[in-house]
């Protein structure tokens, strides 16, 4: 059985992991269907996945993390109706955990702003 390195997770796997791609010279596609399907539905690479983001929004006085910022400012705009105007970003962390524990806290301390 004939294998393929995934350009995105750089796992050799072996052909049938690849959706059929007949314009490259293997045939097959550069990321194995895990990856492809993770992109189709997040919309971004999942190398990015592990990088979080602590965000605050100074009109509405909130603070939310994500590690899809873009995305999750669309989405306020759109569905929470938030207004996002002059949004930044607090913290940006691979480490999962240490963004949960950075949220948390401002929200237990009863963070609600920047002032200057
Ligand atoms: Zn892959």
């Amino acid at each position: 059985m004939k294998h393929q390195k995934c350009s995105s997770c750089h796992k050799e796997k072996t052909l049938d992991s690849f959706h059929v791609d007949r314009s490259r010279k293997s045939g097959r596609q550069r990321y194995c269907k895990e990856c492809k399907k993770f992109f189709d539905k997040e919309g971004y690479h999942p190398k990015y996945k592990t990088k979080y983001m602590i965000y605050y929004l100074p009109k509405e006085r909130y603070i939310g993390m994500t590690y899809n910022l873009k995305r999750r400012m669309t989405a306020h705009k759109q569905r929470h109706h938030r207004d996002i105007t002059g949004y930044r970003v607090i913290l940006t962390t691979k480490h999962e955990k240490l963004a949960h524990v950075v949220e948390t806290l401002l929200h237990l301390i009863g963070f609600n702003g920047f002032r200057y």
